[in-house]
Protein backbone atom coordinates (compact mmCIF):
# COMPACT_ATOMS: atom_id res chain seq x y z
CA UNK A 1 0.00 0.00 0.00
CA UNK A 2 1.68 3.53 -0.84
CA UNK A 3 -0.22 5.25 1.74
CA UNK A 4 0.81 3.99 4.98
CA UNK A 5 -1.18 4.42 8.64
CA UNK A 6 1.61 5.60 12.14
CA UNK A 7 0.54 5.66 15.16
CA UNK A 8 0.81 9.53 15.13
CA UNK A 9 -1.52 9.37 12.67
CA UNK A 10 -4.19 7.00 13.79
CA UNK A 11 -3.98 8.92 17.05
CA UNK A 12 -4.72 12.47 15.61
CA UNK A 13 -7.68 10.59 13.70
CA UNK A 14 -9.19 9.20 17.20
CA UNK A 15 -8.72 12.56 18.07
CA UNK A 16 -10.64 14.16 15.21
CA UNK A 17 -13.50 11.42 16.15
CA UNK A 18 -14.29 13.19 19.47
CA UNK A 19 -13.98 16.59 17.87
CA UNK A 20 -16.74 15.54 15.28
CA UNK A 21 -18.80 13.53 17.67
CA UNK A 22 -18.63 16.89 20.64
CA UNK A 23 -19.86 18.76 17.38
CA UNK A 24 -22.99 16.86 17.20
CA UNK A 25 -22.29 13.61 15.36
CA UNK A 26 -24.14 10.72 17.04
CA UNK A 27 -24.31 7.87 14.44
CA UNK A 28 -21.97 5.41 15.34
CA UNK A 29 -21.98 3.82 12.02
CA UNK A 30 -20.93 7.51 10.73
CA UNK A 31 -18.16 7.94 13.69
CA UNK A 32 -16.98 4.04 13.48
CA UNK A 33 -16.40 4.68 9.47
CA UNK A 34 -14.37 8.22 10.45
CA UNK A 35 -12.07 6.02 12.67
CA UNK A 36 -11.84 3.40 9.87
CA UNK A 37 -10.76 5.18 7.07
CA UNK A 38 -7.44 6.67 6.33
CA UNK A 39 -8.40 10.67 5.69
CA UNK A 40 -4.46 11.62 4.95
CA UNK A 41 -4.32 8.90 2.22
CA UNK A 42 -6.92 11.20 0.14
CA UNK A 43 -4.08 14.06 -0.04
CA UNK A 44 -1.06 15.21 -0.86
CA UNK A 45 1.06 13.39 1.81
CA UNK A 46 2.40 17.25 2.92
CA UNK A 47 -0.99 17.48 4.26
CA UNK A 48 -0.95 14.18 5.85
CA UNK A 49 -1.47 15.54 9.77
CA UNK A 50 -3.37 18.52 8.56
CA UNK A 51 -5.99 16.09 6.91
CA UNK A 52 -6.77 15.12 11.01
CA UNK A 53 -7.88 18.85 11.54
CA UNK A 54 -11.49 19.01 10.69
CA UNK A 55 -11.42 21.53 8.11
CA UNK A 56 -11.41 21.27 4.28
CA UNK A 57 -8.36 20.98 2.24
CA UNK A 58 -7.43 21.56 -1.39
CA UNK A 59 -7.20 18.69 -3.83
CA UNK A 60 -6.55 18.77 -7.84
CA UNK A 61 -8.51 20.59 -10.38
CA UNK A 62 -9.03 23.56 -8.11
CA UNK A 63 -11.38 21.35 -5.56
CA UNK A 64 -11.68 20.61 -2.24
CA UNK A 65 -11.61 17.70 0.31
CA UNK A 66 -14.97 18.49 2.27
CA UNK A 67 -14.69 19.25 6.00
CA UNK A 68 -15.06 15.95 7.95
CA UNK A 69 -17.56 17.81 10.28
CA UNK A 70 -19.57 18.20 6.68
CA UNK A 71 -19.28 14.71 5.49
CA UNK A 72 -20.26 13.30 8.73
CA UNK A 73 -23.03 15.49 8.73
CA UNK A 74 -24.46 14.88 5.26
CA UNK A 75 -24.09 11.30 6.13
CA UNK A 76 -25.74 11.00 9.14
CA UNK A 77 -29.00 13.07 7.55
CA UNK A 78 -29.68 10.44 5.16
CA UNK A 79 -29.51 7.64 7.93
CA UNK A 80 -27.12 5.15 5.84
CA UNK A 81 -27.86 1.79 6.83
CA UNK A 82 -25.60 -1.35 5.62
CA UNK A 83 -26.88 -2.62 1.70
CA UNK A 84 -28.64 1.02 1.01
CA UNK A 85 -27.86 1.90 -2.62
CA UNK A 86 -26.41 5.41 -2.37
CA UNK A 87 -25.80 7.82 -5.39
CA UNK A 88 -23.40 10.37 -5.01
CA UNK A 89 -22.64 13.60 -6.75
CA UNK A 90 -19.22 14.60 -6.48
CA UNK A 91 -16.26 11.95 -5.76
CA UNK A 92 -13.75 14.60 -5.47
CA UNK A 93 -11.30 12.94 -3.15
CA UNK A 94 -12.89 9.60 -2.60
CA UNK A 95 -12.92 10.00 1.01
CA UNK A 96 -16.81 10.70 1.33
CA UNK A 97 -17.56 7.77 -1.25
CA UNK A 98 -15.31 5.24 1.17
CA UNK A 99 -16.54 6.76 3.96
CA UNK A 100 -20.13 5.44 2.71
CA UNK A 101 -18.26 2.23 1.81
CA UNK A 102 -17.35 1.64 5.24
CA UNK A 103 -20.66 2.04 6.28
CA UNK A 104 -21.35 -1.09 4.04
CA UNK A 105 -23.45 0.97 1.70
CA UNK A 106 -23.72 0.04 -2.29
CA UNK A 107 -21.85 3.16 -3.67
CA UNK A 108 -22.55 5.05 -7.16
CA UNK A 109 -20.54 8.07 -7.77
CA UNK A 110 -20.37 10.55 -10.68
CA UNK A 111 -17.53 13.35 -10.92
CA UNK A 112 -16.98 15.55 -14.00
CA UNK A 113 -13.57 15.91 -13.96
CA UNK A 114 -11.46 12.43 -15.21
CA UNK A 115 -8.62 13.01 -13.42
CA UNK A 116 -10.10 13.48 -9.56
CA UNK A 117 -12.40 9.80 -10.51
CA UNK A 118 -9.00 7.96 -11.52
CA UNK A 119 -7.24 8.83 -8.77
CA UNK A 120 -10.26 8.14 -6.43
CA UNK A 121 -10.62 5.16 -7.94
CA UNK A 122 -7.41 3.96 -7.65
CA UNK A 123 -6.83 4.90 -4.03
CA UNK A 124 -10.39 3.35 -2.77
CA UNK A 125 -9.42 0.24 -4.97
CA UNK A 126 -5.70 0.06 -3.06
CA UNK A 127 -8.18 0.33 0.51
CA UNK A 128 -9.99 -2.97 -0.95
CA UNK A 129 -13.10 -0.88 -1.33
CA UNK A 130 -15.52 -1.28 -4.22
CA UNK A 131 -17.64 1.48 -5.47
CA UNK A 132 -18.91 1.91 -9.30
CA UNK A 133 -17.53 4.73 -10.78
CA UNK A 134 -18.27 7.52 -13.55
CA UNK A 135 -17.08 10.58 -15.08
CA UNK A 136 -20.32 12.71 -16.17
CA UNK A 137 -22.76 15.96 -15.49
CA UNK A 138 -23.98 14.63 -12.25
CA UNK A 139 -26.56 17.15 -12.17
CA UNK A 140 -28.51 14.04 -14.69
CA UNK A 141 -27.74 11.87 -11.64
CA UNK A 142 -26.97 7.84 -13.28
CA UNK A 143 -30.27 6.66 -14.52
CA UNK A 144 -28.78 2.96 -14.99
CA UNK A 145 -29.09 1.64 -11.40
CA UNK A 146 -32.05 4.02 -10.19
CA UNK A 147 -33.77 4.10 -8.18
CA UNK A 148 -31.31 4.74 -4.58
CA UNK A 149 -32.20 4.87 -1.58
CA UNK A 150 -29.98 8.33 -0.69
CA UNK A 151 -28.77 10.89 -2.95
CA UNK A 152 -25.59 12.69 -1.34
CA UNK A 153 -24.58 15.77 -3.34
CA UNK A 154 -21.18 17.03 -2.40
CA UNK A 155 -21.22 20.61 -4.18
CA UNK A 156 -23.66 23.84 -3.70
CA UNK A 157 -26.19 24.02 -6.68
CA UNK A 158 -29.04 26.97 -7.02
CA UNK A 159 -31.91 23.88 -6.84
CA UNK A 160 -32.15 20.65 -6.73
CA UNK A 161 -32.02 19.28 -9.75
CA UNK A 162 -35.22 16.99 -11.60
CA UNK A 163 -33.45 13.77 -12.63
CA UNK A 164 -31.85 13.58 -9.18
CA UNK A 165 -35.74 13.95 -7.72
CA UNK A 166 -37.13 11.66 -10.35
CA UNK A 167 -33.92 8.88 -8.96
CA UNK A 168 -34.59 9.18 -5.28
CA UNK A 169 -36.79 5.94 -4.08
CA UNK A 170 -40.03 6.20 -2.61
CA UNK A 171 -39.18 6.56 1.61
CA UNK A 172 -35.28 7.48 0.19
CA UNK A 173 -33.79 10.59 1.23
CA UNK A 174 -31.65 13.29 -1.00
CA UNK A 175 -29.01 15.74 1.03
CA UNK A 176 -27.63 18.25 -1.07
CA UNK A 177 -26.41 22.40 -0.30
CA UNK A 178 -28.74 24.54 -1.92
CA UNK A 179 -28.48 28.53 -2.28
CA UNK A 180 -26.14 31.09 -4.19
CA UNK A 181 -22.40 30.59 -5.04
CA UNK A 182 -21.37 32.40 -1.91
CA UNK A 183 -23.24 30.47 0.59
CA UNK A 184 -26.02 27.20 0.70
CA UNK A 185 -28.54 25.77 2.92
CA UNK A 186 -28.01 21.94 3.58
CA UNK A 187 -31.42 20.89 2.19
CA UNK A 188 -33.06 17.66 2.68
CA UNK A 189 -35.31 15.58 0.77
CA UNK A 190 -37.53 13.02 1.29
CA UNK A 191 -39.51 11.30 -1.36
CA UNK A 192 -42.67 10.06 0.46
CA UNK A 193 -44.97 8.71 -2.16
CA UNK A 194 -44.29 8.66 -5.72
CA UNK A 195 -45.08 12.20 -6.68
CA UNK A 196 -44.77 13.49 -3.35
CA UNK A 197 -41.56 15.42 -1.86
CA UNK A 198 -40.82 16.90 1.36
CA UNK A 199 -38.17 19.42 1.70
CA UNK A 200 -36.28 20.91 5.16
CA UNK A 201 -33.66 23.34 5.24
CA UNK A 202 -30.92 22.64 7.77
CA UNK A 203 -27.77 25.02 8.21
CA UNK A 204 -25.57 27.35 6.39
CA UNK A 205 -22.73 25.52 4.42
CA UNK A 206 -20.29 26.70 1.75
CA UNK A 207 -19.22 24.35 -0.79
CA UNK A 208 -17.67 24.44 -4.36
CA UNK A 209 -20.17 24.84 -7.03
CA UNK A 210 -22.05 22.10 -8.85
CA UNK A 211 -21.78 22.83 -12.50
CA UNK A 212 -23.69 21.18 -14.90
CA UNK A 213 -27.16 21.20 -16.74
CA UNK A 214 -28.96 21.33 -13.88
CA UNK A 215 -26.69 23.38 -11.71
CA UNK A 216 -24.24 26.19 -12.21
CA UNK A 217 -22.83 27.18 -15.37
CA UNK A 218 -19.73 25.98 -16.71
CA UNK A 219 -16.90 29.23 -15.86
CA UNK A 220 -15.21 29.22 -19.14
CA UNK A 221 -15.06 25.52 -20.66
CA UNK A 222 -13.44 24.54 -17.62
N1 LIG B 1 -17.06 14.17 -1.82
C1 LIG B 1 -15.79 14.78 -2.10
C2 LIG B 1 -14.70 14.28 -1.20
O1 LIG B 1 -14.98 13.52 -0.27
O2 LIG B 1 -13.53 14.64 -1.46
C3 LIG B 1 -15.89 16.27 -2.03
C4 LIG B 1 -15.81 16.85 -3.37
S1 LIG B 1 -15.82 18.57 -3.70
C5 LIG B 1 -16.43 19.41 -2.28
C6 LIG B 1 -17.15 18.61 -4.91
C7 LIG B 1 -16.88 17.86 -6.19
O3 LIG B 1 -18.02 17.98 -7.04
C8 LIG B 1 -15.71 18.39 -6.99
O4 LIG B 1 -14.78 17.37 -7.19
C9 LIG B 1 -16.34 18.83 -8.32
O5 LIG B 1 -15.50 18.62 -9.45
C10 LIG B 1 -17.57 17.97 -8.37
N2 LIG B 1 -18.65 18.44 -9.24
C11 LIG B 1 -19.11 19.69 -9.44
N3 LIG B 1 -20.14 19.69 -10.32
C12 LIG B 1 -20.33 18.40 -10.68
C13 LIG B 1 -21.25 17.73 -11.57
N4 LIG B 1 -22.20 18.38 -12.26
N5 LIG B 1 -21.15 16.39 -11.68
C14 LIG B 1 -20.21 15.69 -11.00
N6 LIG B 1 -19.33 16.26 -10.17
C15 LIG B 1 -19.39 17.59 -10.00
Amino acid sequence: LACIDTYKLQRLRHNLVEEVASKGITDLLVLDALRQVLRHCFVESAFAEKSYEDIALPIDEGQTISQPYTVAYQTQALGIRPGHKVLEIGTGSGYQCAVLCAMGAQVYTVERHALLKRKAHEILTEMGFRAQFRVGDGTLGWPTYAPYDAILVTAGGPKVPDALLQQLAVGGRLIMPVGSMKEQYMTRVTRTAPDHYQAEKLHVFKFVPLIGEEGWPNPAGK
